[in-house]
């Protein structure tokens, strides 16, 4: 039987034994090999599928832990800021808790995917006329005032949820890969998976890839105007910096950056070349590699086993899908016009 991701480890996590558990059957991803992929990096690379998680991104690992504590402290309502994900995940785990959720997305920069998910789990969705960093800063005002659950990644109980991740990764390899690539956006997941591996006493070299047009821990300083195509880490403020910094550090890893034309080459190559469709912003780890070549690290082999965490699905955004895919081929109920059209 499925099994909701808080019962399966549960004892690394920080609930109250009367909390109640808010599940849609999260976690338990598919860890996929990477063939093509593996031989062009020189090394074994999987891809950690998050976007087979119940909304279609890691976020709900953090969002059934979240929600299950809030719900029982009490709390009737959950809010977030978001670019997306976790607006449409919070927005179902609501439902679930039979709570209210409010989201606060930057207008017009979140994909149409997300967009419907929020709104038909029957949130209240806010399009703010500013940035992610600016609705962060207003949520957390909010849930000062009101008695209403802050959902965002600077809520640690979406940190201890997301961290059984990276226990998923060393109970499947049966031990923690070399080296770990993934895309960084507001800085909790790589957090959440460094905190996973520090509790089972490993230490893979964690890879950490920015959209070049959003890239605040590349460049040392918050970026004012965040811009890239990857909108779910278009965040130029991130609120777990100094934590992504130390695990970056400790690994002996780095973070760095990947154009936007890096990203959707990635996004397009691995959805026609390993059969994974992930969105634009899950691409930057492999975008990451691809471009960077994989960690060098003085004084260790250099890592025969990767894992690239997909953080979403690519149903999210078919919007940039369409644009960098083919056109669809248009065709005449006819035979030998549909022969030449199937056989090119
Ligand atoms: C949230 C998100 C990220 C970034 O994660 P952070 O914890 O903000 O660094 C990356 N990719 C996708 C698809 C996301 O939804």
């Amino acid at each position: 039987m499925p099994q909701p991701m808080i019962e399966r480890y549960r004892d690394t996590l920080p609930l109250e034994p009367g909390d109640p558990v808010v599940s849609l059957n999260e976690g338990s991803t598919p860890l996929v090999e990477a063939p093509v992929l593996s031989e062009r990096v020189g090394a074994r690379v999987w891809l950690k599928v998050e976007g087979a998680n119940p909304t279609g991104s890691f976020k709900d690992r953090g969002m059934t832990v979240a929600v299950s504590r809030a719900k029982g402290r009490g709390a009737e309502a959950v809010i977030c800021a978001s670019t997306g994900n976790t607006a449409a995940s919070a927005a179902a785990y609501a439902v679930r808790a039979g709570m209210t959720g409010a989201v606060i997305v930057p207008e017009g920069k979140i994909a149409i995917g997300k967009l419907a998910q929020a709104l038909i789990h029957g949130a209240r969705v806010i399009a703010l006329e500013g940035n992610f960093d600016d609705a962060l800063v207003l949520v957390r005002e909010l849930s000062e005032r009101h008695p209403i659950e802050l959902v965002n990644s600077v809520n640690p109980y979406r940190i201890e949820g997301q961290k059984t991740a990276a226990f998923e990764l060393i109970d499947e390899l049966g031990e923690a890969p070399d080296a770990l690539a993934i895309p960084v956006g507001n800085a909790g997941n790589v957090t959440a998976y460094w905190r996973g591996f520090q509790e089972r006493e490993t230490a893979p070299v964690l890879y950490g890839f920015q959209a070049a047009g959003a890239a605040p821990l590349v460049i040392g300083e918050p970026v004012a105007n965040p811009e890239t195509v990857a909108s779910a880490i278009r965040i130029g403020s991130p609120a777990r910096w100094e934590e992504a910094m130390n695990a970056f550090n400790t690994s002996r890893g780095r973070v760095a950056a990947v154009t936007d034309e890096q990203i959707l080459d990635a996004y397009h190559w691995l959805a026609s070349n390993e059969g994974v469709f992930c969105e634009p912003a899950s691409a930057a780890s492999v975008a990451g590699i691809l471009n960077h070549g994989l960690p060098v690290v003085e004084g260790m082999e250099t890592p025969e086993t990767v894992v690239c965490v997909l953080t979403g699905h690519g149903l999210k955004d078919p919007d940039t899908a369409l644009g960098k895919a083919p056109p669809v081929i248009s065709c005449a109920n006819e035979i030998t016009v549909v022969e030449r059209a199937v056989f090119g």
